[in-house]
C-alpha cells in the first residue's frame, strides 16, 4: 500500500456521495482562524468554528477525509478515555476533572448524531455495538462496566449476552459472550467527513486541499505557510493527527503512529449476512491487536485489525487479515475481497488525547488512540468552545502532561512494537 494525495484505494472512497474538489491555497489569504487538516478534528473544529461565525480557512494536504477518519472501521463508540484513566485523572486533579471527563465521553457520540441530524448528512448509520468476550476477564470486565455504568446514570441501554444466546447477535462459535451498547453503532466514516466539510463551507468556511502545510510561523499574528500560498490568521489548529509528521516540530514525536488494516469483501447473499450479524451491530473484541468487523450497507463484511507500531504497512494487507476473518467466520472462506487498506492512528503514550496550545494561540487536538470517530467529534467543539473562550473542558485535559518519545516516530516505534509485544504475551500467558 503505497499513500498517493488522493483517497487510499478503499471501500469508502469507492462509494462516497460525491468527490470533493476543493481549490488548491495560492497566494494570500487571511482569516479568524486556519485550520491545518481536514479529518473529523479538523472537520469538526472548523464546523464548530463556523457556526459561532468565525471566518476559517481549512486546509487539507490531500482530500477531506484523506486519513484516518475516511478510513477506519466507522464503528462509533462514545468514550474519550478508558475507565481506569478517568481514575487517575481523578487521583491527580480530583473528583470535578474526573466527572468532566466522563461526560465528555458520554456526550461525544451525541455530538456526531447531532451533525448528522442538523445537516442531513447520508452516511448510513445504524445503532448496536457489540463487545465480545474470548476470556474469563472480558465477561467480568462487561459485568463491571454495565453496574459502573449504572451507577452512573449512563443514558443508554446496556444487555449482556450469554454463551448459549450468542447466536441471536453474531454467527460464530469464536466467542464465550458478549455486551450490546445500544447507544452506539456505525456509520460511513469518508461521507460523515464529507457531509460536515460541506456544511462548514456551506456556513463560510473556506477549504483547500492538496495544500500540504509546510510551515507555521508563530507568533502574535502567526502565519501557516503552503508550497503555493500562506494564510494569516489570530488563531491556529492543528489537527494533522498522525499524518502531521515534522509539519509542525514541538508536535513531533509525541504520537506515534501505528497501522490499522481492513479488508471488504464482496457483497454478501442476504441470508449469509443475517446468518454472521442477525442484528447489524459493529463488533469489536478486547485484544490489543483487535478484530473489528461490521456490514456495510451494500452487506459486505467489513473487517479490521492488525495495529502494528512497525510504522511499515504488511506486505499484503488481505494476506495479514483473511485468516483472522476466517477464524470467526469459517462461512466467508471462499468470498472474493474486493477491497483492502490501511491507515495510521495516532497512539498516545498515555492512552489519554492530548489537547494543548504552542504559543497561546496555536491549538491541538491528537493522539485519540485508536478509538477517534466520536472524541474526535467532541474534540472539535471543545476546541471551538476554547478559541471562543470558554475554556473548562479545555484546560482539564491541557493540565495532563504528555511523554515525548525522544529520537522521533523512528525511535519510538520500536520500543512501542516491544510495548505491545509485551502485552500481547499477557493475552496468551
Ligand atoms: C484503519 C483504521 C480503523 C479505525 N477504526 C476506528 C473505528 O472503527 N472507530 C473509531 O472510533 N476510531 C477508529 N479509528 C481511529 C479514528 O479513525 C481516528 O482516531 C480519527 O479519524 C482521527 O481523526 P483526525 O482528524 O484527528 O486525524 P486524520 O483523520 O488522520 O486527519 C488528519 C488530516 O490532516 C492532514 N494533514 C496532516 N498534516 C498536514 C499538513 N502539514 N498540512 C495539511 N494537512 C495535513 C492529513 O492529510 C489528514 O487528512 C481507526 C483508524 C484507522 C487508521
Amino acid at each position: 500500500m503505497r499513500d498517493t494525495t488522493e483517497h487510499a484505494n478503499s471501500y469508502y472512497a469507492a462509494t462516497a456521495n460525491w468527490q470533493t474538489d476543493y481549490p488548491k491555497l495560492v497566494g494570500e489569504h487571511r482569516c479568524d482562524v486556519a485550520v491545518v487538516g481536514a479529518g473529523f478534528t479538523g472537520v469538526s473544529a472548523a464546523l464548530h468554528l463556523a457556526e459561532r461565525g468565525y471566518d476559517v480557512a481549512l486546509i487539507e494536504a490531500n482530500r477531506v477525509g484523506w486519513g484516518a477518519s475516511g478510513r477506519n472501521g466507522g464503528q462509533l463508540i462514545d468514550g474519550i478515555v478508558e475507565v481506569d484513566k478517568i481514575g487517575l485523572i481523578g487521583k491527580r486533579f480530583g473528583n470535578e476533572a474526573a466527572e468532566v471527563v466522563r461526560k465528555i465521553g458520554v456526550d461525544s457520540r451525541d455530538v456526531v448524531l447531532e451533525k448528522i441530524k442538523r445537516y442531513s448528512i447520508n452516511c448510513d448509520l445504524k445503532f448496536g455495538f457489540l463487545d465480545v468476550a474470548l476470556s474469563q476477564g472480558d465477561l467480568d470486565y462487561f459485568q463491571s462496566e454495565i453496574a459502573r455504568k449504572n451507577a452512573n446514570q449512563y443514558p443508554h441501554k446496556m444487555e449482556l449476552v450469554s454463551k448459549e444466546d450468542m447466536h441471536t447477535v453474531i454467527g460464530s462459535d469464536r466467542y464465550i459472550g458478549g455486551m450490546v451498547h445500544h447507544g452506539n453503532g456505525h456509520l460511513h466514516p469518508l461521507n460523515l467527513c464529507i457531509g460536515e466539510a460541506r456544511a462548514a463551507e456551506e456556513r463560510g468556511t473556506r477549504i483547500f486541499e492538496q495544500s500540504k502545510v509546510t510551515r507555521i510561523v508563530h507568533g502574535d499574528k502567526p502565519k501557516v505557510v503552503t508550497v503555493d500560498g500562506v494564510v494569516h490568521a489570530k488563531k491556529v489548529v492543528l489537527a494533522g493527527n498522525a499524518y502531521l509528521g515534522k509539519s509542525e516540530p514541538k508536535l513531533y514525536g509525541q504520537v506515534i503512529p501505528a497501522g490499522s488494516y481492513i479488508i471488504a469483501t464482496e457483497p454478501l447473499d442476504a441470508d449469509l449476512a443475517k446468518e454472521l450479524l442477525p442484528r447489524d451491530m459493529a463488533v469489536c473484541d478486547q485484544r490489543v491487536g483487535l478484530d473489528y468487523f461490521r456490514l456495510s450497507a451494500d452487506k459486505r463484511m467489513l473487517f479490521g485489525g492488525l495495529c502494528n507500531y512497525s510504522g511499515r504497512h504488511p506486505k499484503s494487507i488481505s494476506g495479514a487479515i483473511q485468516p483472522n476473518m476466517i477464524k470467526v467466520f469459517p462461512q466467508l472462506k471462499d468470498v472474493r475481497i474486493d477491497y483492502e487498506w490501511g491507515g495510521y492512528i495516532a497512539i498516545s503514550i498515555k492512552r489519554i488525547p492530548q489537547f494543548g496550545r504552542i504559543q497561546g494561540n496555536t491549538w491541538y487536538a491528537q493522539g485519540y488512540s485508536g478509538h477517534g470517530v466520536a472524541p474526535t467529534h467532541i474534540a472539535g467543539q471543545i476546541l471551538a468552545d476554547a478559541i471562543a473562550g470558554d475554556m473548562e473542558r479545555f484546560d482539564v485535559f491541557e493540565k495532563i502532561r504528555h511523554w515525548k518519545l525522544p529520537g522521533g516516530k523512528w525511535f519510538a516505534n520500536p520500543v512501542l512494537a516491544l510495548g505491545m509485544l509485551y502485552y500481547r504475551l499477557k493475552e496468551i500467558f
